[in-house]
Order: C-alpha cells, then sequence, then structure tokens
C-alpha cells in the first residue's frame, strides 16, 4: 500500500489503493526468486520487456508473502526493464492483477514446517504476462510520471474512514 501510495498514479491508486486501503482485498510483494541471491535485487532475473504499447513478463518467483490468499488481487512484481543499464538503473516494478493470462501460483513454501494458510509465502511463475505499459509503477518512466500526478493520502484516507471494514492490512 505505501509502494502504490508513494509512486503510483492517480489511476493506480484508484484501481488498487483504494480497495487495499479499505481492507477489501490484498497485495503480494514479488521480488525473490529461487535461481539468484535475492537480497540484493541487482541479481534478479525476471525480465520486464517493453513492447509496443505493453510490457511483457517472464519470471519465477517465491516467498510470495500473501499470494495464497483468495483475497489477494494485486502484485508489485519487481523486475529488470533495462539490463544493459547501470547495475543499479536496471530494476522496475509493475502492477500485475493476480488473475492476469501467464501467472500460476504453484505452492505454498513452508517455514519450519509451517505454511502459514490462508495467504502462504508462494512459489509463482510469470510466464509471457503481458500488462499495459501504465502498469508500471516505480522505475522505467515512472519516477517523474509519480512526482507529476502524486495525489497524496488524504483522499484515500478519507475515502475509507467511512468503511465498516476492520481487515486493512
Ligand atoms: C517468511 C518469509 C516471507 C517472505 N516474504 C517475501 C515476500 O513477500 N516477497 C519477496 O519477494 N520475498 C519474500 N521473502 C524472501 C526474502 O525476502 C528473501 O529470503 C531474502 O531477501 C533473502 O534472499 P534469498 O533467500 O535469495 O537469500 P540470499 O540473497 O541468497 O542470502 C542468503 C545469505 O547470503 C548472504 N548474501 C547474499 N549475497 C551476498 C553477497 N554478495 N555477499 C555476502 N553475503 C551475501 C545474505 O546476507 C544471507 O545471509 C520471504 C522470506 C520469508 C522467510
Amino acid at each position: 500500500m505505501e509502494t502504490i501510495e508513494r509512486y503510483g498514479t492517480d489511476a493506480q491508486k484508484a484501481q488498487w489503493l483504494e480497495p487495499l486501503l479499505c481492507g477489501e482485498i490484498r497485495s503480494a510483494f514479488l521480488m525473490t526468486e529461487p535461481e539468484v541471491a535475492s537480497s540484493d535485487a541487482t541479481n534478479i532475473r525476471c525480465s520486464i520487456t517493453r513492447d509496443g504499447d505493453d510490457y511483457v513478463i517472464d519470471s519465477h518467483k517465491w516467498w510470495s508473502s500473501d499470494a495464497g490468499d483468495p483475497r489477494c488481487k494485486v502484485y508489485i512484481v519487481m523486475g529488470k526493464t533495462d539490463p544493459d543499464a547501470p547495475k543499479h538503473a536496471q530494476q522496475s516494478m509493475i502492477l500485475v492483477p493476480a488473475d492476469a493470462a501467464g501467472v500460476t501460483v504453484h505452492r505454498p513454501l513452508s517455514v519450519f514446517g509451517y505454511g502459514d494458510a490462508p495467504h502462504g509465502h508462494m512459489e509463482v511463475t510469470l510466464d509471457q504476462v503481458r500488462m499495459p505499459a501504465a502498469n508500471i509503477l516505480l522505475g522505467e518512466d515512472a519516477v517523474s510520471r509519480s512526482r507529476k500526478g502524486a495525489s497524496g493520502r488524504a483522499a484515500f484516507t478519507t475515502a475509507c474512514a467511512s468503511s465498516d471494514s476492520q481487515n486493512t492490512r
């Protein structure tokens, strides 16, 4: 929620932040990958490739907390939009609806034998997942745009103040 609040466009906030703040949906953050030492984001292999007005995402993620919860409707996916850029300028984050074509949630990983149901720490693959370029959240083309479009949290705080839901996180 904080990432979308700080860096999302008004359209991204309307679509995802408001229902998150109101506790109607949940999100997951997909950075860690089985093939690389993922504590260093420069190692991330997920490819986010520009194709016309879209980005195409290919990746193998795991430890995606909350992705096993049926209420989880959106992922923030970290990958590389420009693998030829300087080491710390290659990465971007993109919003991916959990029900997008090409997304497969495979299994929950266990922590000391526990699966942390229902939300789970999931292994997820993204196979040729096509997203509109407007879904980019951070990174390529996004920083200057988000500064221009930032509308602050006040409107969403007000919008959710009347919500009865206690299920925000
Ligand atoms: C319960 C749980 C929930 C999680 N939820 C999420 C989530 O929601 N989303 C998500 O993306 N990830 C999640 N993770 C994954 C977590 O963020 C990663 O496990 C963590 O970032 C470490 O990455 P790694 O497992 O690839 O380990 P590595 O990066 O391989 O690190 C292993 C060890 O090697 C050290 N190390 C790594 N590189 C170097 C280096 N170059 N030099 C010296 N030492 C090094 C590290 O400090 C560490 O001690 C979760 C993990 C757990 C256990």
